[in-house]
């Protein structure tokens, strides 16, 4: 029996287009086992990586989260250099 490599899998993805830069035939799966066992596709063409879509949703729960929380503090920035808050003695 062959003990499973700790490598990078790299494998091609025929006929999907790069979500970045739209090239066709440029993407390749890739399954890490170190430090962390992640899998996520990566473009030759232009570099891009992204995390494919997860059936459990974990990953795109905390981008939601994310998203809130950069919202909250643009909003708070805003808020803050409008220059209408004004406190007078
Ligand atoms: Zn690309």
């Amino acid at each position: 029996m062959r003990y499973q490599s700790d490598a990078p899998k790299r494998r091609f993805l025929a006929g999907v287009s790069c979500p970045k830069c739209q090239e066709m035939d440029t993407v390749v799966q890739v399954n890490i086992v170190i430090p962390t066992p992640d899998e996520y596709i990566e473009c030759n063409q232009c570099g891009h990586r992204e995390h494919r879509p997860d059936p459990d949703t974990i990953s795109a729960k905390n981008h939601a989260e994310d998203q809130l929380i950069r919202d909250a503090l643009m909003t708070e920035t805003a808020t803050g250099t409008s220059g209408t808050v004004k406190f007078k003695p």
